[in-house]
């Protein structure tokens, strides 16, 4: 060994700014950096890895234990979503063959619920447990092409990104469209003034649902002429929309006492039951609630998540791999520090966050709270037993 040559190069030391010596060997700055680039390199085109072949693709069963694992209730959404996903990485598998006589087509997805009730949650954890690209996007910052506001080609900019640039990757990617009520048109009656915010984005969003090669500008925003763009496909992209949709309740409500009049009263009576309200939604009370037919055609699953009741919110709190409990235990166990918290204590948390209307998004924020005085003195004792008298908010 010379210890005056870089091994991986062979450059002198007289050559190269500094060497680095190691068991066997010296490296230099410019093997470092390149090797520094085969690692990175190496990491991010391994990042994501959709099936390749039917025996790879996991079966909606499979997923849905994966979103168990995750995700508390919701076992309606979870089922549906399982079948969707499955069926729409099926459809890309089926699309490779070349003897198809048949076009699968694909299926979009509507997620219906109250805030906080595990919408995102839901598309997150399926996106990581099909290793593919994921993003999130707000519906409320779309706006028209021409107007302030990102166009509707920068939700697939997001895409890429998460996917490193990697175009093929992005384009099995899945897209999680939040608020989507927020852009419905303001009045059941085609506008005569522009719907900025509303129909027109509704429109632009038809054109990324249905399929096409869109050019997308790759640092997202607003387009302009002398911009560069990347060309997406977006057939095999899995768009699945998110919204409160607030009132929509009545709506159903009225549908369903409009059908049921003249016939049995048993509908009626059973519609004071708000579940059951909420379970039988279906594309046409969309409508009126202000989503244009052509979009709605393009999300044939329409899946409903229910409220949180407590006995939700204190399994949330317990029983996900990365439950709230259990990731505050462990902030503080880096501390040497046992924190446990009795039943009594978890109840005055869920309670208190339910108060707050913002679904399990709230628990984080109270137990923070709840913990602030020991985590700012968190040597001052090495057990805390959080129980109903010392869990003060
Ligand atoms: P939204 O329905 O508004 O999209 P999110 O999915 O973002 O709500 O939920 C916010 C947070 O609340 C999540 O990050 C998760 O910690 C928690 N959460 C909500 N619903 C559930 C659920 N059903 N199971 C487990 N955690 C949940």
């Amino acid at each position: 060994m010379n210890s005056n040559q870089c091994s991986f190069c062979g450059r002198k030391r007289s050559e190269v700014q500094m060497l680095i010596s190691g068991n066997d060997g010296f490296i230099c700055e410019n093997c470092i950096e390149q090797a520094h680039a085969i690692v990175t390199e190496n990491a991010e085109t391994s990042g994501f890895s959709p099936a390749e072949s039917m025996e790879d693709l996991k079966k909606p069963k499979e997923i849905k234990t994966f979103l168990d694992q995750y995700v508390i209730g919701q076992d309606q959404a979870k089922k549906q979503l399982s079948i969707a996903v499955y069926n729409h990485y099926k459809r890309i598998l089926h699309s490779k063959k070349e003897d198809r006589d048949v076009e699968i087509e694909k299926s979009n997805i509507i997620m219906i619920g109250e805030t906080g009730t595990g919408k995102t949650l839901l598309a997150k954890t399926i996106a990581r447990e099909l290793n593919v690209p994921f993003c999130i996007v707000d519906a409320t910052i779309l706006t028209e092409a021409g107007y302030v506001g990102e166009d509707v080609e920068s939700i697939l900019s997001r895409l890429l990104m998460v996917a490193d640039y990697d175009v093929e990757k992005a384009e099995k990617g899945i897209v999680f469209i939040d608020e989507i009520d927020k852009i419905a048109r303001k009045s059941d009656n085609p506008s005569i003034t522009r719907d900025v915010s509303g129909e027109g984005v509704q429109q632009g969003l038809l054109k990324l649902l249905e399929g096409s090669i869109v050019n997308v500008p790759p640092q997202g925003g607003r387009k302009h002429p002398d911009q560069k763009y990347i060309q997406v496909n977006t057939q095999n992209i899995l768009f699945i929309a998110g919204g409160a949709f607030d009132g929509i309740k009545e709506i159903i409500e009225r549908r369903l006492n409009k059908q049921a009049i003249g016939f049995s009263s048993d509908k009626l009576t059973k519609t004071d039951d708000e579940d059951y309200i909420l379970r039988q939604i279906n594309a046409i009370d969309l409508r009126k609630f202000g989503l244009i037919p052509e979009l709605l055609g393009r999300f044939p699953i329409v899946t409903y998540l229910e409220k949180l009741t407590s006995d939700m919110m204190v399994r949330i709190m317990k029983e996900p791999k990365n439950s709230i409990i259990n990731q505050f235990t462990e902030l503080f166990k880096m501390d040497g520090v046992d924190l446990k918290f009795t039943p009594e204590a978890i109840e005055k948390i869920v309670e208190e966050t339910m108060e707050k209307g913002l679904g399990a998004r709230g628990l984080r924020g109270t137990t923070e709270k709840v913990l602030e005085d020991y985590m700012f003195d968190i040597s001052a004792q090495k057990k805390i037993i959080l129980t109903e008298k010392n869990t003060k908010f």
